[in-house]
């Protein structure tokens, strides 16, 4: 039920990682980490149980972006949306993750969330985490009892909604590889308006040898319960000239590759009709 009022919850605001990892261990599947909070509010005033919070924003030294040629992209689990947009390396080096922050939400919620969260929330309808699992990005999680544990995204999500990370474990970090010589990307979006999350969207990372594709990462949003890699899709394009007849071939093969359903922003029928057309239009965007 949808209500503007929320249920009285506990709130456990941890000053420090290892208090943290303390609240997390002592309550284990009944406490749900907050970062920006701008998924677990909806949630909560959508009447999914809130149980306990644990606020993570205090934690100090979670804010960051760094990047270096070994480590790639490093971003904290508290900086924002906003924060990648203002990023020149973002920008430059990134420039599918740009676009994804760039039309992400409004104004107000680019300023608190954060891309771990994001992935964390697993919808199939994320952007940042679509541009994240195209890069083939690797969360950092770390727990009272497992020290640190590092998990890449292409085993994060394991159903709507739902990921791999243990209840007692505190997310740190998303690092994304530097981009490999010659590598392109992009992403498209469709909405009804600007603000509203996706009815369609497409994340795409190629790694190019002149004409020819030499590695390929695609994923598609709002067409099964998580975001879905196109594995028939990429093999196509690896090993291949990028020429119109590959990309009519990718087009004719995404449809085997997804499930979507009828919801509140779209229809099956139209997601299947323009599924085709924004992957061939991601991955020429990515190449141009
Ligand atoms: C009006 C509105 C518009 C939106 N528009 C978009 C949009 O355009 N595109 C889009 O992709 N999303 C959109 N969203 C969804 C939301 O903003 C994003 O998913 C956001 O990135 C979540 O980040 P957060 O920091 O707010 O996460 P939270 O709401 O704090 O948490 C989300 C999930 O991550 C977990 N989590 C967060 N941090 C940690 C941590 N450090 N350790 C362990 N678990 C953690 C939480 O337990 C929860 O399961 C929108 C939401 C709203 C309300």
């Amino acid at each position: 039920m949808s209500t503007r009022v929320l249920s009285n919850f506990d709130l456990q605001v941890p000053r420090d990682i290892p208090e943290a990892l303390d609240i997390l261990d002592d309550y284990r599947d009944s406490i749900t980490p907050v970062a920006g909070g701008s998924d677990m509010l909806i949630a909560w005033k959508m009447g999914v149980e809130s149980g306990n919070a644990m606020s993570v924003t205090a934690l100090p030294g979670l804010d960051y972006l760094t990047y270096n040629d070994n480590d790639g992209l490093c971003i904290g689990a508290l900086a924002t949306i906003d924060q990648l947009l203002n990023s020149d390396i973002v920008r430059q080096k990134y420039p599918a993750l740009w676009e994804a922050a760039e039309v992400f939400a409004t104004h107000q919620i680019k300023n608190t969330a954060t891309l771990v969260g994001n992935c964390l929330r697993a919808s199939p309808a994320g952007d940042g985490s679509a541009v994240a699992y195209a890069m083939g990005a690797t969360l950092t999680f770390v727990s009272k009892e497992g020290g640190e544990r590092r998990e890449h995204i292409d085993d994060l999500f394991t159903g709507y909604a739902q990921t791999s990370r243990q209840p007692n474990e505190l997310a740190t970090q998303i690092s994304i590889p530097a981009p490999r010589q010659g590598s392109r990307s992009a992403f498209i979006r469709v909405t009804r308006v600007n603000e509203d999350l996706a009815k369609l969207n497409v994340a795409a990372y190629l790694e190019m040898d002149g004409d020819s594709c030499t590695e390929a990462r695609l994923v598609m949003g709002c067409v099964g319960p998580t975001l879905v890699r196109l594995p028939k899709c990429e093999a196509l394009l690896k090993g291949s000239k990028v020429d119109d007849a590959t990309l009519n071939a990718v087009a004719d093969t995404v449809n085997d590759e997804i499930n979507p359903i009828d919801d509140q922003r779209s229809t099956a029928e139209y997601r299947r009709s323009v599924a085709p057309v924004f992957l061939k239009r991601t991955i020429l965007k990515a190449l141009s």
